[in-house]
C-alpha cells in the first residue's frame, strides 16, 4: 500500500531551496547526540554546523522540534534513470533519506544522471555508484538488467532466457561476466576507468559453483568464489571498499573471508517454510571473525515480506532473520538499512527492521541517522550533529526515542545549510 501512495506522490511534490548564504542560528531544538535529545542552539556556518555566533544570522526557531540526522539507504538501484531520478530524488528528500548508496546500476544511465545534477548537490540527494555487478558468465543481474531493453521484467519462458542468455547491450554498464583470475586482471582496468564508488560481487549459492561457467547457460548463478580475494585485494589498492550479494551462509563465510566490507544482504531473505534454515545460518565463529574484519552488513530484510507472503513462510523467514540479526547484534556487527526496493527509499525497511523487535529506538534510530550515512560517506563529516559536521537535518515534531513512527512526522529538513522545502505544486 504505501509504495504505491508514496511513488504517487512524488510526482506531484516540488523541491525549492531558498538560499540562506552564509549564517543561520537554530533556536529552539532538541538536537540528537547519539543519546538523547538536549535542548540547544547552533549555528550553520557555509553549510557547517557550529556553536561559534557569526555576525548577521538568520534566525529559525525549531519550535521545541527534535533534530536527527539525516537517514541513509545502503542498498538502492534507484539513480540511474534520468526520467526518474526527480521524482525519486523527491521522495527520498521527502522521507528524509539523503544519502542512497547504489549498490548496481547502469553506468551510463548514472552518468546522466549526475550530469543533470540530479544527486550529488547541496539541494539533491547523495548518491554512491557500484556501476556494474562483478559476476560469472549469464551471472546474476544480467538476467535483471538485459530483460528490461529485451521488453520483459524477467525471463520466464525458455525463449525469453535464451534471449537473455545471447544479449550484451548492458555487459560492462550493468554488470562484468568473468570467471578466471586472468579474465578479472584483463576487466580490471575496464572496471577501474567506469569510476565506480564501491565495487559490488555477486555470490549466489556458492557451494553449487562449477567451474566452465563460460558454457553454463543458466542464468543467475554467481562469481567464482576464488576471484573474491582478488577483487578485494584490488579493490582496497585502488581505494575503493567492496560489498558482496550473498544468498547463503557460505556465500557470506566467502565473502566475509575474501576480504569484503560490507554483505549487501542477511542471508536468507528468501527463505520459505520448506527451506533449510542452516543453510542460511550465519555461523557464531563466523560472526566473529565479521567483527573483527570490521564486516558491516546492510540487512534488506523487509524485501520478499510483504502481503503476498504466506503466514508459514513469513514465520520462516523471521525466525531465521531474528536469529541471525540478534546474534549480529550481540557481537557489535554494524547492521546498516538498505531497501533495494525498486522506486522506494528505506523508510518501509526502518519500519521493518522495527517490527522484528530486536533493537531498541535508539538503536534503531542510530542505525539509521549515524551507522548508514556513514558507511555511505566515511570520509565526510555527516551522520552526527556537532561543531564541523555537515548542517544536514530533519526536524521532527515529536521524540523518536518515545514513539518510532514520529521517525516520520518530519516537519522540517536541511541539507548542507540549504533549507529543503517540498510542497505541492500549484
Ligand atoms: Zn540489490
Amino acid at each position: 500500500m504505501r509504495r504505491s501512495k508514496t511513488f504517487l506522490l512524488g510526482f506531484f511534490l516540488t523541491v525549492c531551496v531558498p538560499s540562506y548564504a552564509g549564517c543561520i542560528h537554530f533556536i529552539n531544538g532538541h538536537w540528537f547526540n547519539g543519546r538523547a535529545f538536549p535542548q540547544d542552539d547552533f549555528y550553520s556556518d557555509s553549510g557547517v554546523l557550529t556553536h561559534t555566533p557569526c555576525h548577521q544570522s538568520l534566525q529559525i526557531d525549531l519550535k521545541g522540534g527534535y533534530v536527527v540526522p539525516p537517514y541513509g539507504d545502503a542498498h538502492e538501484h534507484n539513480f540511474d534513470n534520468l526520467q526518474r531520478a526527480q521524482a525519486q530524488g523527491k521522495l527520498y528528500l521527502q522521507d528524509g533519506v539523503f544519502y542512497a548508496q547504489g549498490m548496481t546500476d547502469v553506468s551510463t544511465g548514472a552518468e546522466a544522471v549526475k550530469q543533470a545534477k540530479r544527486v550529488n548537490t547541496p539541494s539533491t540527494v547523495d548518491a554512491t555508484y557500484a556501476h556494474g555487478g562483478l559476476t560469472g558468465y549469464n551471472g546474476h543481474p544480467k538476467e535483471v538488467y538485459e530483460s528490461i531493453p529485451l521488453g520483459f521484467f524477467y525471463p520466464v519462458t525458455a525463449e525469453q532466457k535464451d534471449k537473455v542468455v545471447h544479449a550484451t547491450s548492458r555487459s560492462g554498464l550493468a554488470y562484468w561476466e568473468m570467471e578466471t583470475p586472468a579474465e578479472l586482471d584483463q576487466l580490471w582496468p575496464r572496471i577501474l576507468a567506469s569510476h565506480p564508488d564501491l565495487i559490488k560481487v555477486y555470490l549466489v549459492n556458492s557451494e553449487e559453483w562449477k567451474a566452465a561457467s563460460s558454457s553454463d547457460t543458466r542464468l543467475g548463478l554467481g562469481l567464482n568464489p576464488a576471484l573474491v580475494p582478488l577483487i578485494t585485494t584490488k579493490a582496497h589498492a585502488a581505494g575503493l571498499k567492496v560489498a558482496a550479494h550473498v544468498d547463503t551462509a557460505t556465500d557470506a563465510a566467502i565473502a566475509i573471508r575474501g576480504g569484503v566490507d560490507e554483505l549487501g544482504h542477511l542471508p536468507g531473505y528468501g527463505l520459505s517454510a520448506k527451506g533449510n534454515p542452516t543453510t542460511v545460518r550465519l555461523p557464531d565463529e563466523l560472526i566473529q571473525e565479521a567483527e573483527q574484519r570490521h564486516v558491516k552488513v546492510q540487512a534488506t530484510a523487509g524485501i520478499d515480506v510483504d502481503e503476498h507472503t504466506s503466514a508459514a513462510d513469513l514465520k520462516a523467514r523471521q525466525a531465521s532473520q531474528i536469529d541471525n540479526l540478534t546474534r549480529l547484534k550481540k557481537a557489535h556487527v554494524p547492521i546498516l538499512i538498505g531497501s533495494d526496493h525498486y522506486g522506494q527509499d528505506s523508510v518501509h525497511e526502518m519500519d521493518y527492521l522495527h517490527s522484528l523487535g530486536v533493537w531498541t529506538n535508539l538503536e534503531l534510530l542510530k542505525m539509521a541517522c549515524v551507522t548508514t550515512p556513514q558507511a555511505i560517506f566515511p570520509k565526510r563529516k555527516l551522520g552526527e550533529l556537532r561543531p564541523g559536521y555537515e548542517a544536514s537535518f530533519l526536524v521532527l515534531s515529536s521524540n523518536p526515542l518515545t514513539d518510532w513512527q514520529h521517525t516520520h512526522a518530519i516537519i522540517d529538513r536541511w541539507k548542507q545549510g540549504e533549507h529543503i522545502v517540498i510542497e505541492d505544486q500549484p
